[in-house]
């Protein structure tokens, strides 16, 4: 077999890239939009699912592979949680994660489906409360592996997949130019995949791309991992804090919401009594007023099995009173507050765990 080119897989790239391919091949430019279509819309594992392209040119393809994200375990939760681990081609692991519907979501959609996936392998934000942290950062992951973890979720959930959240390993915004391409893909209304309000990127507040992200009128929705509303504690616990302060966050998010009219998520991780006092939540419903959003209030999950939390401060689970008088109290200023189940939390499926305890 030879090799024709230095693309390391098919998925992933953009129409316009599978035109200049085939062009490099030798081949008729409007064979890329076929070409595309069994990427994306028919969705194959191998060359060989084609049937109506020209053997000659499948045969210069078959040096390419279509994917390079190799199924690992996968596992299921009480709750109907998977947690499904992929080993990229550089042999590191990865993790995606497919939620049921009853435990997202406040539209009550009985058929949701939910995927979280990765954008990067590990993170360089180190944030204390959360397993990928503490590996910092091994690579970006590529605009391929991300569809390729949106693809084969699919086939591991055995039904078509309604919504997606970035909210995996690693910070999406820190690999912006993939995730974005994979953001194109996935909202082409040819392929079949996702509407862009069915897709969500949380952000831990990196302020220069959220910008981008209102300028380029991207019609995804956007996250904000909050989880303190206090400059002092959320630097303890989210270092990004030290150079992105919440004032300048908020600035940030004002802006977000002129340029798309498009309300805001802010994640907030109860930590016990670190971040649920009476002035905390005076404080975060303040901060929720400044433009139309919710709030998604999570338990925590305990990670002390895989993350050393010495450098941080010591921060535990709420107890299940402690996290409803929190629901209430924020309710009760008026704020709208979903407040997720921990899902999956048998089978280790907080961000980076399971990746971490596989020695990603
Ligand atoms: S919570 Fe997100 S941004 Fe923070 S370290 Fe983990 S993966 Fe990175």
């Amino acid at each position: 077999m030879t090799q024709t080119t230095n693309i390391p897989q098919l998925r992933g790239l953009s129409l316009q890239e599978l035109t200049a391919l085939c062009i490099e091949l030798g081949e008729k430019p409007f064979r890329a939009k076929q070409l595309y279509e069994w990427l994306y819309l028919h969705r194959i594992a191998s060359i060989n699912e084609i049937t109506n392209l020209p053997s000659k040119f499948l045969e210069k393809l078959s040096s390419i592979p279509v994917s390079t994200l190799t199924l690992g375990d996968v596992s299921e939760s009480q709750d109907g949680t998977k947690k499904i681990l992929f080993t990229t081609a550089s042999g590191k692991s990865i993790e995606t994660v497919i939620i049921p519907s009853e435990l997202v979501g406040e539209d009550n959609n009985p058929k949701r489906r939910t995927i979280c996936v990765s954008t990067q392998i590990g993170c360089a934000l180190d944030c204390k409360f959360c397993a990928t942290g503490s590996m910092g950062l091994l690579g970006n992951l590529s605009t391929g592996e991300i569809l390729d973890q949106f693809i084969q979720g699919e086939h591991v959930a055995g039904t078509k997949l309604t919504n997606l959240v970035y909210m995996g390993m690693g910070e999406p915004m820190m690999n912006y130019t993939n995730v974005m391409k994979s953001v194109d893909v996935l909202t082409d209304p040819t392929n079949d995949m996702l509407g862009p309000k069915r897709i969500t990127l949380s952000t831990a507040g990196v302020v220069k791309n959220i910008r981008r992200m209102a300028d380029e009128q991207r019609k995804i929705k956007l996250a904000i991992s909050l989880h303190s509303v206090h400059n002092h504690k959320r630097s303890d616990i989210m270092p990004i804090n030290d150079s992105v302060p919440i004032e300048q966050l908020m600035e940030t998010v004002e802006y977000y919401y002129c340029q798309t009219r498009i309300p805001v998520t802010y994640e907030y991780i109860v930590f016990g009594e670190y971040n649920t006092s009476p002035a905390d939540i005076k404080r975060l419903a303040k901060l929720t007023r400044r433009v139309p959003s919710k709030v998604n209030v999570i338990p925590f999950h305990d990670v002390d099995f895989v993350r050393n939390q010495a450098d941080g401060p010591a921060l535990s689970s709420a107890t299940q009173e402690q996290f409803d008088n929190f629901v209430y109290a924020l309710r009760a200023e008026g704020v709208t507050v979903m407040a997720r189940a921990s899902s999956g939390k048998d089978i280790h499926a907080a961000c980076g765990q399971l990746a971490l305890s596989k020695g990603a």
